[in-house]
């Protein structure tokens, strides 16, 4: 799923391309498409785009009058539409603008989980958006160590719960908890002050190296080419310590992490996970949220 580090970048390539055009029409291509019942998109028409932000994992589309935020959920885009057709393969919406440019929402995949919600006055103060924590590379460690407190989780699913901290997915998840040498699965409360302040690093870190990567790409990256020291990498060596990358499922969902930088050696067995009291009905929550 792209992340805060893709769809930041991904909201700059598209204000530097569309800022400043007037929106003709909204095309809802799909009937699963639209979330929303008030205001009705036609609001919108008529009025120019002012640029497009990043919250989390959403995009907005902030069109003067109102405001559509986009999730692209697990296989969704939002791409120049240079294509004719009437109803484009896997087309979610499509938004025309003034000089026939178009831009199309496309979901790969048969989820339909994609979706616009279209929104008046602030967006970050209104669903979806209002249900976010902190964008994760904007809190201090001060906040970080109030936000780890507040809660008894497991790291790895506190890291990826979008209402305590917004923008983090599995990849980096998987990557800070490499980054701060933490197990996956300590418990936000087992967190010393030396650890937190790894851990904010980490997160700042793996951040940034994503957005500097997705910078200078001309088009969302996919998953296989986003940076990864241990995210994916089942088998191969760790570049810190040479250790084998390892992985834990549990759930269907996969946890990738180093034993000798995070877990003191330890290598965790797939029924080791109850053991550690990781309970079915936090990672089934985790995954909702993922
Ligand atoms: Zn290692």
């Amino acid at each position: 799923m792209p992340e805060l580090p893709e769809i930041r970048a991904h909201a700059e390539r598209l204000t530097a391309e569309l800022s400043g055009i007037r929106l003709d029409r909204f095309e809802p291509l799909s009937f699963t498409a639209l979330k929303t019942y008030a205001p009705p998109p036609e609001s919108a028409h008529g009025h120019e785009l002012r640029g497009v932000g990043a919250r989390g994992k959403h995009l907005l589309l902030d069109v003067e009058a109102v405001s559509f935020v986009v999730h692209l959920m697990q296989g969704g885009r939002l791409r120049r539409d240079t294509s004719k057709a009437k109803r484009p393969r896997n087309g979610v919406a499509r938004w025309h603008f003034a000089e026939g440019r178009r831009l199309l929402l496309t979901e790969a995949g048969t989820e339909r989980r994609a979706g616009v919600w279209v929104v008046e006055g602030d967006p970050l103060v209104r669903e979806p958006l209002v249900e976010l924590g902190p964008d994760a590379d904007t809190v201090t460690v001060e906040q970080l160590t109030a936000l780890l407190a507040e809660r008894s989780m497991r790291l790895h699913t506190f890291l990826r719960d979008q209402r305590v901290l917004a923008g983090i997915g599995r990849r980096l998840a998987n990557e800070i908890c490499h980054g701060a040498r933490l197990s996956p699965f300590v418990g936000t409360r087992g967190l010393d002050d030396a650890q937190v302040a790894t851990l904010h690093t980490a997160i700042g870190e793996a951040i940034a190296e994503g957005l500097a990567s997705e910078r200078g790409r001309d088009d969302m990256s996919a998953s296989k080419d986003r940076p990864a020291q241990v995210h994916s990498r089942t088998g191969e060596a760790c570049p810190v310590c040479g250790d084998e990358v390892r992985e834990i499922t549990y759930n269907r969902y996969t946890v990738n992490y180093c034993a000798t930088c995070q877990t003191g050696g330890r290598i965790l067995a797939d029924n080791a996970l109850s053991r550690l009291g990781v309970d079915r009905e936090e990672w089934g929550r985790g995954r909702q949220h993922g």
